[in-house]
């Protein structure tokens, strides 16, 4: 059970954090940011402390997600990085250091100082969960991660269709030989219903999610449908478990958050 697997370690994987998770994906696009967001939400909601930490450093959207791109991250006079908070949740992204629409052209050392900065030189306080938005595939920065701070395992976001699971299958493979626990796998834009009809599709698919985490043993902790109200949500900042609560969508995120 995940549950089980979260509460069992109970070494604090960073002073005053009990629990990292990172929420990682094969492929871009599939959802892996809309699930960190509302689950670490939903988990805020529960009554648990959450931070929220965007290690997507070159395509930075939790701030976007959470409607606040404009504050910048400040830091005390111990050069302590203080994340902002919303609805609840403490968040650290890149996108408020760096003006919008500028690149980032760095490299691989400077990655994982900014990952560092962020994990440890950030004043994140007491939480329950600090939960991090990997970038997509099997890079610098998950390796950075793994290497640094004892984490309690990862959520792995897929859609059905097959060129996500062969991803996803990747990203899998690169957490078992970083020895990180695989807490299970979520199946995002898993069918679709149509509002006016009722007519279900299954657009990309469909159990795929479910499948692959049977084949390697992992547990799935559900399927997402793909809905308009999670889509318009995110894109203006106010994610769907707080603007759309009665929405399937924003409905399969909280019960995925209650695994946890
Ligand atoms: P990733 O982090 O994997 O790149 P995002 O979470 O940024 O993916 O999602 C990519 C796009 O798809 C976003 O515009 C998001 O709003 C949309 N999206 C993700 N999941 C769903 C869903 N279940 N239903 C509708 N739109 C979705």
């Amino acid at each position: 059970e995940f549950g089980a697997t979260v509460r069992a370690s109970n070494k604090p994987a960073l002073p005053g954090i009990q629990h990292v998770i990172l929420v990682g994906s094969g492929k871009g696009g599939v959802g892996k940011s809309s699930v960190s967001t509302n689950l670490a939400i939903a988990l805020a909601q529960s009554g648990a402390r959450v931070g929220l930490m965007d290690a997507d450093i070159y395509g930075p959207s939790i701030a976007h997600m959470l409607g606040n791109t404009e504050d910048r991250i400040k830091a005390n006079q111990n050069k302590q990085m203080l994340p902002l908070e919303r609805f609840g949740v403490k968040f650290l992204s890149m996108a408020n250091l760096v003006p919008a629409g500028q690149a980032l052209v760095w490299r691989g050392p400077m990655l994982h100082g900014a990952i560092q900065q962020f994990l440890k030189e950030a004043l994140w306080g007491e939480l329950d969960y600090l939960i991090i938005d990997l970038p997509p595939g099997t890079g610098d920065v998950q390796l950075s991660l793994a290497q640094s701070v004892s984490i309690t395992g990862a959520v792995i976001v897929t859609t059905p269709q097959d060129v996500a699971l062969i991803d996803a299958a990747r990203a899998m493979d690169m957490f078992k030989k970083s020895s990180i626990p695989i807490l299970g796998v979520v199946e995002n834009m898993s069918y679709f219903v149509a509002p006016d009809t009722g007519t279900r599709y299954d657009i990309f698919g469909h159990g795929g999610g479910k499948r692959k985490a049977e084949q390697m043993s992992l547990h799935f902790l559900g399927e997402v449908p793909l809905d308009m109200p999670l889509r318009e949500a995110s894109d203006q900042g106010t994610p769907v478990v707080i603007s759309h609560p009665e929405s399937s969508s924003a409905q399969s995120l909280v019960k995925i958050s209650q695994n946890l």
